[in-house]
């Protein structure tokens, strides 16, 4: 089993401060399947703290620049994911173990939709650095995220999903607690064509990303188990066969 300690070597907050773009600067040879999951644990202030988390870079970046990266949500008052987003700092060492999981496919399709919120967004920003930046081949990309506030958005994350927004990238972000999402949709849509921030319910988005990709797509989803279970279960009423859907329930 793969066990080792890592440290901290960049940490970007999202404004609200309740989300962290963690990187963790990798000194052993270490090899992972992209989409895996590594066991991350500590001991601070006599707690002893483990939990997994989607390793959210590329094997492509871990070669080059010796880092792997995870995206963490603040989900409780005083335990791992408090601590990650709120009291680690620079060059704390973290235990590394096991990389495992699945959530990855072939990728044999042109056509991808991504759903995911809150920290399950994680697993999906390698597969979006990896279409994009190392250009995979693509016909067209719909990614469906939900948040609560724009505040939650780890700036990087939101580049990279917007930089290289395209008419074959569509973008569909809901807010459900944002209270400026005129605003916001005002200043984005000068930019990039095909943003789109709204308030909560996804099914919209959803009917709309099956119209834009309809059949032979490769869909991943993150969410809580029962979400997971409820978007399956539309995506194949709607056509799209069971081998084409990876998902993981956080
Ligand atoms: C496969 C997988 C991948 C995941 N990847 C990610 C990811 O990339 N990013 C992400 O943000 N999340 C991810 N998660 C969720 C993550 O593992 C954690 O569940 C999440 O960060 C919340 O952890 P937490 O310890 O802060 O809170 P909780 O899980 O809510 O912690 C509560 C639990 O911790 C213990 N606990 C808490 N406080 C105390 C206390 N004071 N004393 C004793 N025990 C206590 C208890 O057992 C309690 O049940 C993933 C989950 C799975 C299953």
């Amino acid at each position: 089993m793969f066990d080792t300690k890592w440290h901290l070597v960049k940490k970007v907050d999202s404004p609200s401060g309740l989300v962290s773009f963690l990187t963790l600067q990798v000194q052993d040879s270490f090899n992972f399947e992209e989409g895996q999951f590594v066991m991350l644990e500590t001991e601070f202030e006599w707690k002893k703290m483990k939990k997994p988390y989607s390793i959210s870079t590329t094997y492509k970046q871990m070669e080059e620049e010796k880092h792997i990266g995870f995206v963490v949500k603040k989900t409780s008052l005083d335990w791992m994911s408090n601590f990650l987003t709120q009291l680690i700092t620079a060059d704390f060492q973290v235990s590394v173990k096991w990389p495992v999981g699945h959530y990855t496919n072939s990728l044999e399709h042109k056509k991808y939709l991504f759903i995911a919120t809150w920290s399950g967004l994680s697993p999906n920003v390698w597969l979006f650095s990896k279409l994009v930046y190392q250009q995979w081949d693509y016909d067209y990309i719909v990614n469906i995220f939900w948040e609560k506030t724009h505040a939650d958005i780890v700036p990087e994350i939101e580049t990279l999903f917007t930089q290289h927004n395209k008419e074959n990238i569509n973008n569909f972000f809901h807010l459900s607690r944002e209270p400026n999402i005129e605003q916001i949709n005002k200043q984005y849509q000068s930019t990039w064509s095909t943003i789109r921030y709204q308030t909560w319910r996804i099914q919209g988005s959803l009917t709309k990303a099956i119209e834009l990709l309809w059949t032979d797509m490769s869909c991943f989803i993150c969410w809580k188990p029962e979400m997971v279970d409820d978007v399956r279960y539309i995506l194949e009423q709607s056509w799209v066969d069971k081998e084409d859907i990876t998902f993981e329930k956080y």
